[in-house]
């Protein structure tokens, strides 16, 4: 991409530091460090895509930073992965909720494995990410055939991502946030790097458009805003909600049940995986569709629970519908969250109830990413 963007007529200054920025609709000040010297760099525009940590965002007091929506993540390469070359692998683990584990198989052998989770439960209950990491791994050897021979084979490296639902305005007099600088991380899967272009490909023609004015106040910028919000809306505030309902951790044991039923039932039902599952990683999410087929389903199980514990209804061998037991198990749970914490989980559940009603108010019938912008 950078060669693209320099045979496009850009000018790359490499090994550059950004140290701080000061933009305004009059022009963009930026102060940098260059193979050991101060530089500075003048212009009358500047797009933010310097990453998780960025400077311009920072300077320009747009960068989000709410641990409910940030995720922590560590990943590392390894060899001697037996599995499928066109096979992901995610591990929901009690000890990663909310968050999960994943292998991502490469060629020769190769894997990309990691974990990530939700900041606000990582500061919630102090928990050590390289620890986790390194237990992920450990476990991965242990139970998992296909894993046993995994050798490191990087140092893992660590990082955050900022996730869409805390995702501000992302203009400001003089500029734009793109990419982990404007969070533009989908909520349920921590995946980033497509939604990074697609923010981009959506600022473009609103920096054009400044340009060609020669107008540069956040006013001006604000059709950038329009334009991501009616892009990224329909599918992110709806995951954005999925994440906010998983983010109670007492409720870990249960959901991940439910989970678990869920994959059984997907995978003698391919049209229930394909709209039901699609909210982690499809790509054409649609709201009404995943929360009709999945509420089928959950009532569905319910209802037969209760014959089924009488055993006036008999279960395939080998599944593991819901049982009277595992209702039981939610409404425990969810007395342990408000015992524990009674302030913490009047607000989670105010939270939930809050993106419950911007999602009703804001569903669509398309995604408009599954459209592309290309
Ligand atoms: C451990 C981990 C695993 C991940 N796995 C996946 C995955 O499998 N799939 C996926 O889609 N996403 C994944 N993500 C998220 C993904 O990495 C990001 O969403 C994506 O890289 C965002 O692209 P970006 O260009 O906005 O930022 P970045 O990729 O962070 O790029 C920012 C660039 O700006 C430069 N920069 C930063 N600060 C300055 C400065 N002060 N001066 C000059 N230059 C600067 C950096 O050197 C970098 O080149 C993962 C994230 C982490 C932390």
């Amino acid at each position: 991409m950078l060669e693209a963007a320099e045979r496009a007529g850009a000018n790359v200054h490499q090994e550059t530091l950004a140290t701080g920025v000061d933009a305004g609709s009059a022009g963009v000040v930026v102060e940098a460090r260059r193979r050991g010297k101060g530089v500075t760099y003048r212009s009358r525009l500047i797009a933010g895509a310097d990453g998780a940590n960025s400077v311009v965002g920072t300077s320009a007091g747009k960068l989000a930073d709410d641990p409910r929506h940030i995720a922590v993540a560590q990943r590392a390469y390894a060899t001697g992965f037996e599995g499928d070359l066109g096979e992901v692998v995610c591990f929901f683990d009690e000890a990663l909720f909310p968050g999960y584990g994943w292998v991502f198989p490469m060629a020769g052998g190769r894997a990309n494995l990691g974990i990530g989770i939700l900041s606000e439960t990582r500061r919630r209950l102090d928990l050590n990410v390289p620890s986790l990491f390194g237990e992920f791994v450990e476990r991965l050897r242990r139970n998992h055939p296909r894993c046993a021979g995994l050798e490191l084979c990087s140092a893992p490296i660590g990082g955050i991502v900022r996730t869409y639902g805390g995702a501000g305005a992302n203009h400001f007099d003089g500029g734009v946030l793109i990419g982990d600088a404007g969070s533009f991380v989908d909520p349920m899967t921590g995946e980033g790097i497509t939604p990074a272009a697609e923010s981009a490909l959506l600022a473009a023609p609103v920096l054009r458009a400044a340009l060609e004015s020669g107008r540069f106040d956040a006013q001006q910028l604000s059709a950038y805003e329009d334009a991501f919000r009616a892009y990224f809306d329909p599918a992110m505030t709806f995951l954005d909600l999925c994440a906010a309902v998983l983010r109670n951790r007492w409720l870990a044991r249960p959901w991940l049940k439910a989970f678990a039923r869920g994959c059984e039932l997907a995978q003698a039902d391919p049209t229930f995986a394909r709209i039901g599952g699609s909210y982690f990683g499809g790509l054409d999410i649609q709201p009404f569709g995943i929360l009709s087929s999945v509420w089928v389903r959950l009532v569905e199980d319910i209802v037969l629970a209760w014959p089924r514990s009488f055993g006036t209804l008999a279960r395939a061998p080998g599944s593991r519908p819901t049982s009277l037991g595992d209702l039981a198990e939610w409404q425990a749970a969810w007395s342990r969250s408000f015992l524990a914490d009674p302030f913490w989980h009047t607000r989670w559940a105010w939270d939930v109830q809050r993106k419950t009603l911007r999602l009703l108010s804001s569903l669509q019938e398309r995604d408009p990413r599954a459209a592309g912008l290309l």
